[in-house]
């Protein structure tokens, strides 16, 4: 009981940012295919949807998908569900999905081409960014990584020890976020470097292999293997 009162205080939301022009694909968008027997942004979409820890959510698509995602929220009854539009770099998408968040103390930002995020995946991500305001989930570099010149000579090789990938989802406190994205003057790939730049820590937590992010042409195939076996 005390459990559910608990979660019910949370007041999360929810931004999924699908809003990208899928460039790296060669232009075919993505986010509509079907991945196993459902479009590829539902899979996130559902396990958010599902998940009592979150009350609202916002899709942030680009004009072109606007119409098709309206059709997607009514098609699966997806209660939580708010749709806005994109816009030209990342960061300004997940802009105007804070935006549209209604009385929220804390932010679970997605990447809406990463479809196998998972309530544990929430859960971690809460629970961890109530030690700092703010959680990105993982994973251990398995590569070494070097960093070279514009001529492709090595400058350094960094201690991969201490490398970790950064995935979604990231959460944080709604204040600190807003505070973050109104301040950020440059472009950033993720929500957390905007944060970071304030000087407010970051935690991060363990995110999971199989959290893949569907960007190159070779993806879809490795994110059909991945649903497949789930
Ligand atoms: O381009 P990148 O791989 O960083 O995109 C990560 C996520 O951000 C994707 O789900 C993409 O649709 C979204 N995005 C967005 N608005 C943009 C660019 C990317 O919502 N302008």
């Amino acid at each position: 009981m005390l459990l559910r009162a608990q979660r019910s205080n949370l007041k999360v939301g929810a931004i999924i940012a699908a809003a990208g022009s899928s460039e790296r694909m060669g232009g075919i968008d993505k986010i509509f295919t079907l991945l196993k027997d459902k479009p590829l942004l539902a899979w996130s979409v559902d396990t958010c949807q599902e998940c009592d820890l979150v009350q609202q959510i916002v899709i942030v698509l680009n004009s072109s998908n606007l119409e098709l995602g309206q059709k997607l929220v009514k098609e699966r009854d997806w209660s939580k569900v708010t749709i806005c539009l994109g816009g030209v770099q990342r960061q300004d998408s997940v802009r105007e999905g804070i935006h549209r968040l209604v009385d929220c103390e804390w932010v679970m930002v997605h990447d809406g081409s990463r479809p196998f995020l998972t309530v544990d995946l929430i859960r971690n991500g809460l629970a961890a960014a109530r030690e700092t305001g703010a959680a990105v989930a993982a994973v251990p570099v398995k590569d070494t990584i070097k960093l070279a010149d514009d001529t492709g000579v090595v400058t350094s090789t960094l201690q991969r020890s201490e490398l970790w990938a950064a995935q979604t989802p990231q959460v944080f406190r709604f204040d600190m976020l807003i505070k973050a994205y109104q301040e950020l003057t440059t472009e950033v790939t993720d929500d957390a470097a905007a944060v970071e730049r304030l000087g407010y820590k970051v935690k991060l937590y363990m995110g999971a292999d199989n959290n893949i992010k569907v960007t190159t042409p070779e993806d879809p195939a490795l994110a059909e293997v991945i649903a497949q076996n789930i």
